[in-house]
């Protein structure tokens, strides 16, 4: 996916976009996180500052008023300080804990909003890591910027602030070692955001090794492939250790810059300090205070230059989760547009253009008209264009040239929601979804009620294996687990098909062969599917085709021969071809002259 629309805007934009798109909802809490942070940082400053009158005024005047006095004070200032820090870590989790769930809910709307056509050119290995670990990232940036700005940045300035009180003169030691240290993290920083963006390149290499491998697992055992699928995965999963072992190593090297500098600054302030107390016999409660705020400091001090790694590398994250919410849908989806109207249910060709993005074109002028109320079957080689055909009435993609029209309407002008509610598409792999059986029919018709729902199942012939399963209708599938045949999925198919009682049909018939007690099944509750509506079907098997009211031809994109099958046949051109070449020769086995309807499996082209 190339839309690199904030992909090279600064960090600080995409801190700020983040910051923005968060908002609603979160500003009280933010508020919170900083008054807390005030306190924290407020906190840390009288513990210090408190050090001086200690030695002062406790252990060189002995005074005992002060003795109670301070020990209070300091009693209280802990138990002030633990309590902002338990609610500030609590609000900062739990604004993260929002910001994820906002940004997963926010990346799946818009994946939902968009075409076919994305899907067809973005790996979905690409897609689980974004939804999964950009959202992550956006909590760990969110987070970093919390702590570092409402705590660590806010302490720095208060202890900072104390150090110049005490000793102003001590101070400009601050000013020496700063931008040193500093330059030194900025350089590892750069080099961490490289590394780190590589890295995401690599885990989604690995996530789609795993489901390239889930995906195809039967072909890998078949093909003995293990070895090599194991090799290719290995390298991936090593170049993804190598790079976090880079990340590793450059954060680690924040530390001794920051504790060689550290030492240098403590070692110089003790030298000062020890001198001035020595040899020009000063009070030593300002150096104690000043060197435990230096020494309080630090820590903080350190996690600042030190979140600029996880920062940049959240930061891809979030970048590339922008990325994703910034790709605008290729496809108008007409809200505001008339609903189509479907009287008859023609639909119409006119001369239509269209390739794939970037390939060669399938359609160069194609005219077809597919009568309403009547089934017309597609046939043709495999590429030559019969599913794209399908698609095209869904609107799945975008035209290049000419118009599809249903009832004289252009189907690109009206509302798309309302095309689909008139079409009921039943492809060759049937989609089940995790879910109850009752509800993966249901999904055909969302209102419709549990008796509408059991009427198409009786009606698509999967009543009786549906009833005959442990928990019937309430029984719950999901792609693994669920032990129906390939023949009862499309039985589950088509009662969903029944149910949505559209008035277009648009089926791909599967090519896989079934046993012939399943054909005749399936066959029984097609017929009753397309019974009346406009069907249009890609058509493997023979029996399709002899049903037909209409067989279009189809070679390269062209129409090249209509009519039905007797006629065709009698020409002795294309269509006859592909009777003998695919049809007739699975019907060698049967009974010479046996065209009934009876299901013949076609192979598949
Ligand atoms: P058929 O259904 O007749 O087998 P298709 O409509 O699937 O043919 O394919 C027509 C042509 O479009 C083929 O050359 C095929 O490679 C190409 N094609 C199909 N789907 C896509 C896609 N999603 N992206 C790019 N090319 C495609």
């Amino acid at each position: 996916m190339k839309i690199p629309t904030i992909a090279d805007a600064g960090s600080i934009a995409l801190i700020k976009r983040l910051f923005r798109d968060n908002g609603a909802g979160l500003t009280k809490s933010y508020i919170l996180i900083m008054v807390l942070g005030i306190g924290i940082a407020a906190t840390a400053a009288v513990h210090v500052w408190i050090i001086k009158d200690v030695i002062n005024e406790v252990f060189l005047e002995r005074r005992a008023d002060m003795l109670f006095l301070l020990s209070g004070v300091i009693v209280v200032n802990g138990l002030v300080r633990g309590f902002t820090l338990y609610f500030s870590t609590l609000t900062i989790g739990r604004v993260g804990n929002a910001v994820v769930a906002r940004a997963q809910r926010r990346m799946f709307d818009h994946l939902l909003n968009l075409g076919v056509d994305f899907y067809s050119r973005t790996p979905s290995s690409d897609l689980v890591t974004r939804i999964s670990h950009n959202a992550a990232a956006a909590r760990d940036v969110l987070t970093t910027v919390f702590t570092s700005t409402a705590r660590d940045l806010l302490t720095l300035i208060a202890l900072i602030t104390v150090m110049i009180v005490q000793s102003p003169l001590m101070s400009l030691i601050i000013l020496v070692i700063g931008p040193i240290t500093i330059s030194g993290i900025v350089a590892l920083v750069k080099r961490a955001r490289i590394v780190a963006r590589a890295q995401f390149a690599s885990l989604s290499a690995v996530i789609s090794g795993m489901q390239q491998t889930a995906h195809g697992i039967r072909v890998i055992k078949a093909f003995n492939m293990e070895a090599a699928i194991r090799e290719r995965m290995a390298a991936s999963i090593d170049q993804v250790r190598l790079r976090s072992d880079k990340i590793v190593r450059l954060r680690a090297r924040s530390s001794p810059l920051m504790e060689v500098f550290g030492g240098l600054a403590i070692g110089g302030v003790v030298l000062f300090a020890g001198y001035q107390t020595i040899y020009l016999d000063m009070q030593p409660g300002a150096f104690l205070s000043f060197l435990a705020a230096m020494a309080l400091a630090f820590e903080p001090a350190r996690r600042l230059g030190y979140m600029q790694i996880p920062l940049e590398a959240g930061l891809v994250g979030v970048r590339l989760m922008f990325e994703l919410l910034d790709t605008k849908p290729t496809m108008e989806l007409n809200a505001d547009g008339p609903d189509l109207s479907v009287s008859s249910g023609e639909i119409v060709f006119e001369h239509i253009h269209f390739g794939y993005a970037g390939e060669t074109p399938v359609f160069r002028g194609l005219d077809f008209t597919a009568a309403g109320g009547k089934t017309t079957a597609l046939v043709g080689p495999s590429g030559s264009g019969k599913s794209t055909m399908i698609s095209l009435i869904e609107r799945f993609y975008n035209l290049e040239g000419g118009r599809i029209l249903i009832d004289g309407q252009d189907i690109a002008t009206v509302k798309l929601s309302s095309l689909h509610d008139q079409i009921a598409l039943v492809s060759q792999s049937t989609v089940l979804f995790t879910d109850t059986v009752r509800q993966n029919i249901r999904f055909g018709r969302p209102d419709a009620t549990d008796a509408e729902v059991e009427q198409a199942a009786r009606a698509a012939m999967a009543h009786d294996f549906i009833m005959a399963m442990e928990n019937g209708y309430e029984t719950v599938l999901s792609d693994e687990s669920a032990p129906l045949s390939g023949g009862q999925r499309q039985r589950i198919a088509i009662a969903r098909a029944i149910l949505r009682d559209a008035a277009i049909i648009l089926l791909d018939e599967a090519t896989s062969s079934l046993d012939s007690e399943s054909e005749h099944q399936i066959q029984l509750g097609l017929e009753h599917l397309i019974r009346g509506r406009t069907t249009i079907v890609i058509a493997h098997r023979l029996s399709t085709v002899l049903g037909a009211d209409k067989i279009a031809v189809l070679v390269d994109g062209r129409i090249v021969e209509e009519g039905c099958h007797d006629t065709l046949l009698a020409l002795g051109k294309h269509y006859a071809r592909f009777y003998r070449l695919q049809f007739e020769r699975r019907d060698v086995d049967r009974p010479r002259g046996g065209r009934t309807p009876e299901s013949v499996a076609l192979p598949a082209e």
